[in-house]
């Protein structure tokens, strides 16, 4: 059963990689940024909270993070795994998520860090032009990125479970690294 993390910075091609990698492996995506976009769009109480900081470039709180995750996961019923996209994007959202891979007895996780230079995040992000993709909003989300989140990875780097990427490429030769190093 994979037990995916799929972590980097923002712009880096995450969101694109995790979809590939659940359709060939098929496994359960789970992409938090996702789940709050769709909140947004269907204006639930959720969403309403969600879009004022997600245009500000800032992160929604752990506790209603951490609840969405918990919650997908135990009800994830696709047996061959899953992979996140987007979370955990704090320490305390990783020692959340400590708690739930122990509780359901995950214990191959496996984390792939894609990586890219600033100046490639901001381009791609000018790029793709979503309503959180402008300027001044990318700058934060990266600010917030190596202040909140780059430490992260010091947490699965102490569990030996971590893969560097380059995350400059084709989407497909990315995919393919990815895959092999999954084999
Ligand atoms: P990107 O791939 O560009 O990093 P995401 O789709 O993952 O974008 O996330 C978009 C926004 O949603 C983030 O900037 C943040 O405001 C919010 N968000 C997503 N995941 C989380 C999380 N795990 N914790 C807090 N906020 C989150």
């Amino acid at each position: 059963m994979y037990q995916l993390i799929l972590f980097g910075p923002p712009g880096v091609g995450k969101g694109t990689q995790a979809e590939l990698i659940a359709a060939k492996l098929n496994l359960f995506h789970l992409s938090t940024g996702e789940v709050l976009r769709k909140a947004v769009s269907e204006g639930t109480e959720l969403g309403k909270k969600a879009k004022v900081i997600m245009d500000s470039g800032a992160l929604v709180p752990d506790d209603i993070m951490i609840g969405i995750v918990k919650d997908a996961l135990k009800n994830n019923d696709k047996t061959n795994g899953f992979i996140l996209d987007g979370f955990p994007r704090t320490i305390a959202q990783a020692e959340a998520l400590n708690i739930l891979f122990e509780e359901l007895d995950y214990q191959n996780v496996r984390v792939l860090n894609l990586t890219a230079d600033d100046a490639e995040l901001i381009a791609r992000l000018l790029k793709r032009g979503r309503s959180d993709d402008t300027e001044e909003t990318i700058k934060h989300r990266l600010e917030v990125y190596y202040k909140s989140t780059a430490p992260v990875k010091g947490v699965y780097d102490n569990l030996n479970c971590v893969t560097d990427v380059n995350g400059l490429g084709s989407k497909e030769e990315i995919n393919k690294k990815i895959l092999e190093i999954l084999e």
